[in-house]
């Protein structure tokens, strides 16, 4: 039988896989460091909770409007108003099943095939293979350490054709931690009118954000880079959220309802008690959010100076999210037991084989010199982690 071509052309999320398998070697007794997590390690905060078994409890689980309930778009276009100063009716709202899910819906809405799609690398690596499911076509465009790994206005230009679509930016960024200033946005913005493309901005981490930086929501200049923006967002990562699967879309509300239209036949109405929390949580108190950050603060300072005081390898110091991008620097090209260490997938394999630790080789993310590791763990397996890796280092040849 011949099976779809595109499908069997979208590869697995591999770090999903490096999870897992630390997972598994967990499960088999084996004592592995996961730095893998693309999620907080701490519990959702109660009063969240409480507001799904009170849903259950009040018998709210039944279809609800596919596009999520009317409290919920509400409490979101508040939000987005009071954090972001962007103003959303609720018929601009799209609440799906997670962030990854509005992504998903917004590339199907927005591309017609071959259309392309602007993707700085390093990315997140599902983007590439989100483009891929709508049909377009990803046109990936590699950012320097020069320059925190945020594409320039050059980067953008040589990137141009006359198929360009949209352009992706997510800040701040998953695997670097880096926040787009308020000017280098206005680039973007400015770019994306002259050029009638769209852009996605993906505002999951903005929440998680350290020290000085400011999160600032690209649509909020002007009218022309609203009605040209997506904004994606979600629960998952401010309040521990991951399994409940909530994240939404605020669009102009003609892609609005073209995401609603596809979300109402593919997968109907996210979950009615997971939407329930998620109100709980975006209209609740925050002050769960500043201490699950104070946490990851902490950890933040701590990694990337015991990664920067290591041998080989660098890193910039991450300004949000929850993960250090690392060089590979001048570990590359030298050995680990007699074998040599081309890229990120031979020195992850050879840390997890050896030392028993997971860290996510950035391959995937378009960057096969580099490694993420998260910081969504607890600080005493961050500093055991971090002891196995420079011992690993320190017997490089
Ligand atoms: N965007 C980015 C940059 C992410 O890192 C993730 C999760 N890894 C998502 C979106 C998706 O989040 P979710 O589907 O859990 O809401």
């Amino acid at each position: 039988m011949i099976l779809s071509s595109k499908g069997l052309d979208i590869k697995p999320s591999s770090t999903l896989e490096i999870t897992a398998k630390a997972k598994q070697m967990k499960a088999d007794g084996i004592d592995v460091v996961g730095f893998g997590a693309g999620e907080p390690d701490f519990d959702t905060p109660d009063h969240i909770k409480q507001a799904a078994i009170e849903a259950i409890n009040e018998g709210f689980t039944k279809y609800t409007p596919a596009s999520g309930i009317l409290p919920l778009k509400k409490a979101i276009c508040n939000k987005l108003e009071a954090d972001n100063k962007v103003s959303y009716k609720p018929s601009q709202i799209v609440v799906s099943n997670g962030a990854k899910h509005s992504l998903t819906n917004t590339f199907m809405a927005i591309l017609n095939p071959g259309d392309e799609v602007i993707i700085p690398a390093p990315f997140w690596l599902s983007y590439v293979q989100m483009v891929k499911i709508a049909d377009g076509v990803p046109v990936v465009v590699k950012t320097s350490k020069e320059n925190n790994y945020k594409a320039t206005m050059d980067d953008l230009k040589n990137a141009l054709t006359d198929k360009t679509k949209a352009i992706l930016i997510n800040s701040p960024s998953n695997p670097t931690g880096m926040v787009y200033s308020e000017e280098e946005l206005k680039q973007v913005a400015e770019f994306a009118v002259e050029n009638d493309l769209f852009v996605i901005s993906d505002e999951i981490y903005e929440k998680l954000i350290y020290g000085d930086e400011k999160h600032i929501s690209i649509a909020s200049f002007n009218e022309d880079i609203y009605n040209r923006t997506i904004i994606i967002n979600g629960v998952s990562k401010s309040y521990a959220m991951t399994g409940w699967r909530i994240g939404y879309a605020a669009a102009p509300e003609q892609i609005a309802k073209i995401m609603s239209n596809i979300q109402s036949h593919a997968s109907s109405n996210p979950n009615s008690i997971a939407q329930k929390a998620a109100l709980a949580a975006i209209s609740g108190s925050q002050e769960c959010v500043d201490k699950m950050k104070t946490q990851f603060d902490k950890r933040r300072e701590y990694m990337y100076n015991r990664v920067s005081k290591m041998p080989y390898i660098s890193a910039i110091k991450p300004q949000g999210a929850f993960y250090v991008f690392v060089d590979l620097d001048s570990a590359l090209g030298k050995k680990y037991k007699g074998e040599v260490i081309e890229n990120a997938n031979i020195f992850a394999k050879l840390l997890l084989d050896n030392e028993k630790v997971a860290a996510v080789p950035c391959t995937d993310f378009g960057y096969d010199t580099h490694f993420r590791l998260s910081y969504a763990i607890a600080m005493e397996n961050i500093e055991k982690g971090l002891d196995r890796i420079e011992n690993f280092l320190n017997n490089l040849q």
